[in-house]
């Protein structure tokens, strides 16, 4: 059994949740899991944060536009943001913002648009970001490397030469339950290259559960194994991963303790 789990990207707001969210929340805070960042991906998704925040102590969340999103963006997202920030403490991170250019028809210059605005107001008001890139590495690498955010690149699919160089702009690099798949040699690659001091874990959940619960609604109580997948590439054991990447968390998102 283990315990400090630290949840860096999880959607409790999602319907797949809508059954049973309260109680499985509950659950989770008396069981393994430390402390849960909300991944947001427009204004109703940021109201559940922020709500979910208040009730849980440990409950923590991001503000911002996910690039899926970009066609209901509003053309006053940034007001949108900056009118949401006052409202809890418990803000500590811009996201999920980036690029995704896997759906036909995607608006690339929009997108761009989008998420530059969203890592400017981060670094104007000092919060990490939380990066989603999906077959637009080589765009969103440009941007991070010219506006140098403090954050975290999550459910990372890029090269371990890319996770290097996030890691070297002062980054974080994020890894899902895909770490624990037999065909994963990439993510293992990368994982490894970014450093113990340098991962953080992830759900994703509802999405990306690990084995062997693949395909199946993930929660973050599975998190112990993809650590346990991350802790034999690097020779320690899983309690060791899942206290380093709490630790590393906190440090990203100024949780103290
Ligand atoms: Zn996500």
């Amino acid at each position: 059994m283990f315990d400090r789990i630290f949840d860096s990207h999880c959607h409790y707001d999602d319907p797949a949740f809508d059954d049973d969210r309260e109680g499985l929340l509950a659950g989770l805070f008396s069981g393994s899991v430390e402390y849960l960042m909300h991944a947001c991906t427009d204004e109703g998704s940021a109201l559940y944060g922020i709500a979910a925040a208040q009730k849980y102590p440990n409950y923590y969340t991001s503000i911002g536009f996910h690039p899926e999103n970009c066609e209901q963006t509003p053309d006053d997202f940034l007001e949108v943001l900056g009118a949401l920030l006052p409202k809890s403490q418990k803000i500590r991170a811009r996201g999920e913002i980036g690029l995704d250019y896997h759906y036909e028809g995607y608006d690339r210059e929009r997108q761009l648009y989008i998420f530059e605005q969203q890592v400017r107001f981060a670094n104007e008001h000092g919060l990490p970001v939380i990066v989603h890139s999906r077959n637009a590495t080589e765009d969103t690498m440009e941007i991070l490397r010219r506006l140098r955010p403090k954050g975290v690149m999550h459910c990372f699919s890029g090269s371990a030469e890319t996770a290097k160089e996030v890691v070297g702009l002062g980054m974080y690099v994020g890894f899902t339950g895909v770490l624990t798949f037999k065909n994963s040699k990439k993510a293992k690659k990368a994982c490894l290259a970014a450093g113990l001091d340098r991962i953080l874990l992830e759900t994703d959940c509802p999405y990306m559960a690990p084995e062997p619960y693949r395909g199946q609604r993930s929660d973050s109580s599975m998190i112990d194994r993809t650590a346990a997948a991350a802790a034999q590439l690097y020779g320690v054991d899983t309690q060791t991963v899942i206290d380093k990447t709490n630790e590393n968390a906190r440090i990203l998102f100024g949780i103290g303790g």
